[in-house]
């Protein structure tokens, strides 16, 4: 078996903590990382004064495949988010998040196995933006009258939403292949087509052309993302892999990972051409930095999602099976997984990574 070259930032925050944890982890299920450390976040502004050092995005381009811990997004230097930028920079069009069940894991619904495969590029997240009362801004609502006929009140701010084809392109046909590779039977486009007509149109109308390639084998079923919202709390378990522009993404990605417990165990991928960062949906969680305490789950299973990419499905899947089989004796778990917070048989961070490996040590070993 080959060695695999990951970068790792261990992030900030609670990052560290997690990051040791996944990383005991997958060491553990045998295959063999090199592991090039990388710096961003709070760490990267002590030696290098910026939360995103040239360095690190040089370095995640050239070994293609980074495990990144969270960071915090310092408040006033500038960066309106240090996660925002890295996908920006290395174009990391693809924000993949498996949103599933786990018995043993509180959670509203049951049964619940989704994937959001949300747009990261463009949408109302370029952060084109024009202030109320700008000179720009009035430019802009007088040419907008005489191109249209309409009078926006005056006084109003713009934010721009660019929808191109070719971006909507890439992220449908990226859906589709990621529903052929993990045999998932259906794709849902989810839209405000009905209203935005141009830019939700052309979504639209580009997701509806990739679907034919793929049918019958793989199910196309579009839906305008307010009943989306309706009938993923009244039904979630008949959705499969979803795909969306970036705004509505981000939304339905947080309601997703609602549907199944929270937090502490949904993992995510931001996914370009030939580059990819895993991390976990949390945060940096400063409050809980350095206490042991803080749930591994989700970065562990953003470790899986990993294994996957690297083509290690079977180390993967073992993997999954350690981290679903703690998660169900409910023993070995973080303070957030057990039914009440204070109770006292909590495990820390460490401690829940320590019985996750035990698991996987406990699998007898397959000879071929
Ligand atoms: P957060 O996810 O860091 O924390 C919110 C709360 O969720 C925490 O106080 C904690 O109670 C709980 N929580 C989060 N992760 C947990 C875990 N693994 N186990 C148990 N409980 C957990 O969100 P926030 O407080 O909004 O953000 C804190 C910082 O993290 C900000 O600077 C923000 O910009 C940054 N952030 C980074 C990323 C990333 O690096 N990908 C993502 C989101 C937020």
């Amino acid at each position: 078996m080959g060695q695999h070259r990951v970068v790792l930032i261990r992030g900030d925050g609670i990052g560290p903590e997690v990051s040791d944890a996944a990383q005991r982890c997958l060491e553990a299920t045998g295959v063999r990382f090199e592991w090039v450390e990388a710096l961003a976040g709070e760490q990267a502004i002590a030696t290098y004064g910026t939360p995103l050092p040239e360095q690190t995005l040089e370095l995640i381009r050239q070994v293609k495949v980074a495990l990144k811990g969270p960071v915090t997004t310092p408040v006033g230097i500038g960066f309106r988010s240090v996660n925002v930028a890295i996908r920006k920079r290395l174009d990391l069009y693809a924000c993949l998040r498996p949103c599933r069940n786990y018995p043993g894991v509180p959670a509203p619904y049951a049964d619940v196995d989704l994937i959001v495969i949300r747009e990261n590029t463009e949408d109302l997240y370029v952060g084109i933006e024009f202030a109320a009362e700008a000179r720009e801004t009035q430019t802009l609502l007088q040419t907008i009258a005489q191109l249209t006929g309409v009078h926006v009140a005056a006084g109003s701010a713009l934010s721009i939403k660019p929808i191109s084809r070719a971006a909507s392109q890439r992220i449908v046909q990226f859906a589709f292949e990621y529903a052929k590779a993990y045999g998932r039977r259906k794709v849902t486009a989810v839209t405000k087509a009905n209203i935005m007509k141009e830019t939700d149109g052309l979504f639209l109308a580009v997701a509806r052309e990739v679907a034919q390639a793929y049918a019958p084998q793989i199910a196309f079923e579009e839906h305008l993302v307010d009943n989306l919202c309706m009938q993923l709390v009244l039904r979630p378990q008949t959705f499969d892999v979803l795909v969306l522009p970036n705004l509505y993404g981000d939304i339905i990605s947080d309601l997703c990972a609602g549907l199944v417990g929270g937090l502490g165990i949904v993992p995510g991928a931001n996914l370009g051409q030939e580059v990819a960062v895993f991390e976990a949906v949390h945060g940096s969680a400063p409050k809980h930095a350095g206490q042991n305490r803080v749930n591994p789950a989700a970065f562990i299973l953003s470790g899986v999602m990993l294994l996957h990419h690297l083509g290690e499905r079977e180390a993967a899947e073992r993997l999954q099976q350690a981290v679903t089989a703690v998660l169900k004796e409910g023993r070995a778990v973080t303070y957030d997984l057990k039914p009440r917070r204070n109770d006292a048989s909590a495990v820390g961070t460490r401690e829940m990574a320590d019985a996750i490996i035990a698991h996987l040590k406990r699998r007898p070993v397959q000879c071929p």
